[in-house]
């Protein structure tokens, strides 16, 4: 999404495009994986924003659809920008933590079931997967250095 088109969203949303969110907005969209309030405090460069905007403007951006909030069972939620035609799921390592992208998605696979089952529209959905990564397996750790 463009930075105007932000601007329209966020103005339909009656909420003002601040700089600070706009660049949060900016921090989450060149991110390759979803991150902490911490890291995008981290990443805010030139003004004075503390952690508690970050959060507060995390919340709005969520609020208003821009920005999704990822649950990978650690002591915080990650986010990650809403991208038009973007859907990823995630995986997680639990020896190292890298987080990886999952563009195929068996979900959808299964909507029609789940909503011939339940009645409902599905609209959303949201998985996360965990596991041990390529360099974190010492068989394939080994077979690297040959
Ligand atoms: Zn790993
Ligand atoms: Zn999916």
């Amino acid at each position: 999404m463009a930075a105007m088109d932000i601007a329209n969203h966020l103005r339909r949303h009656k909420k003002s495009l601040t700089r600070a969110r706009a660049e949060i907005w900016h921090i989450l969209t060149q991110s390759e994986k979803p991150l902490s309030p911490d890291e995008i405090h981290r990443r805010l460069t030139g003004h004075k924003v503390d952690l508690a905007t970050v959060y507060r403007n995390l919340r709005a951006l969520k609020d208003i659809g821009l920005v999704r909030e990822i649950d990978l069972r650690e002591a915080f939620k990650r986010y990650e920008a809403i991208l038009p035609g973007q859907h990823v799921h995630h995986i997680m390592c639990q020896v190292c933590g890298r987080i990886e992208k999952v563009r195929h998605c068996v979900v959808q696979n299964m909507a029609n079931a789940i909503q011939k089952e339940s009645g409902f529209t599905l609209k959303d959905h949201s998985l996360e997967c965990f596991g041990i990564c390529p360099s974190c397996q010492p068989h394939k750790t080994k077979a690297q250095g040959t």
